[in-house]
């Protein structure tokens, strides 16, 4: 039987220091606040935020809601964005996307300033996490999954990891992840060839693909990690959450694995706050 590996624990342990590093700036007279940006109210958007939210008043984080509408025109919206940005309260931005489909998204998403770009939006954030620059934020995603294998002690430095999947939001950034902590890192996609047999031989394997149940016993393996990124509604449970990886089928093969619900997704609004209060105190010349 593996071992579950729960974002739960590894988000109430960030929780608490959190909460700390907060306090000690408050005490300093420095108040970290995440601004959040909405068009319109999706529901998925909502949830998100409700969670956000919650991990804010946790953690004693301040926050603010800009909400627009959906019918918001690009003029209205890029002055509102560089506001946001120009804000000096305001430490991370965390805007929801995508946006209608009549706002020029490559363009409002620029207007966020690289160092208050908590979620990795901006191109001059990926870059940074391209090369190594630890002041440009990955998205929160691929970092939570980070956190949860750090937490648990998996090791990464000369092992294979598989990244499934080659998404801006998750697996690219993912996988910079993965390389600085020395790991050999494959990602696969839709075209990779003999996909279940290159899986299963990575020492770790993260699915991002957005496919319910895709990874069967024939992508794992005895010893391997498993960190399931995907949430996709439950073919077989309608209104339930299932990931990409099939837990009852490869669970029993494998040595860890995240479970979805209560793994990956568990940990995302925490690392949107640790990121934010990282850029807090960056702004302020702290860290
Ligand atoms: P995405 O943009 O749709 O990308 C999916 C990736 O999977 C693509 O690279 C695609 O390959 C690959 N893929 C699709 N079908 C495949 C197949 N049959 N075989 C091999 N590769 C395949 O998705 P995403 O935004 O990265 O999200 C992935 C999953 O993570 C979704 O379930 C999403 O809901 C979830 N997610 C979770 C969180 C969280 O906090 N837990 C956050 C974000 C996303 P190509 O590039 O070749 O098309």
């Amino acid at each position: 039987m593996a071992e579950r590996l729960a974002g739960k624990a590894v988000a109430d342990a960030m929780k608490d220091e959190l909460a700390n590093k907060v306090q000690e700036l408050k005490a300093k007279g420095i108040a970290p606040k995440l601004g959040i940006i909405r068009v319109g109210a999706r529901p998925d958007d909502l949830f998100y935020e409700g969670g956000a939210k919650k991990t804010c008043e946790v953690i004693g984080m301040e926050y603010e809601v800009f909400e627009y509408p959906a019918d918001v025109d690009q003029a209205t919206f890029e002055k509102a964005v560089t506001d946001v940005g120009a804000n000096k309260s305001v430490n991370g931005i965390l805007m929801f996307a995508p946006l209608p489909k009549h706002l020029d998204e490559a363009k409002i998403r620029s207007l966020i300033p690289v160092e208050k770009d908590v979620d990795c939006m901006t191109l001059g954030s990926a870059a940074k996490v391209f090369a190594d620059d630890l002041t440009g934020f990955p998205p929160c995603t691929p970092t939570a999954c980070m956190d949860i294998l750090k937490f648990y002690n998996v090791p990464l430095k000369g092992k294979k990891a598989v990244v499934l999947g080659r998404s801006l939001v998750v697996g690219k950034p993912l996988a910079m992840l993965l390389l600085r902590e020395h790991a050999t890192v494959t990602i696969c996609h839709s075209r990779t060839e003999n996909l279940p047999a290159v899986c299963a031989d990575a020492d770790v394997l993260i699915a991002a693909v957005g496919r319910a149940k895709m990874v069967k016993a024939d992508f794992v393996k005895p010893g391997q990690v498993v960190i399931d990124v995907g949430i996709n509604e439950d073919p077989d449970n309608p209104g339930k959450y299932v990931g990409d990886v099939d837990y009852a089928a490869t669970e029993p093969i494998v040595d860890k694995i995240t479970p979805v619900p209560g793994g990956v997704g568990s940990v995302t609004t925490v690392v949107l706050c640790k990121q934010t209060i990282q850029a807090c105190e960056m702004q302020n010349g702290l860290a």
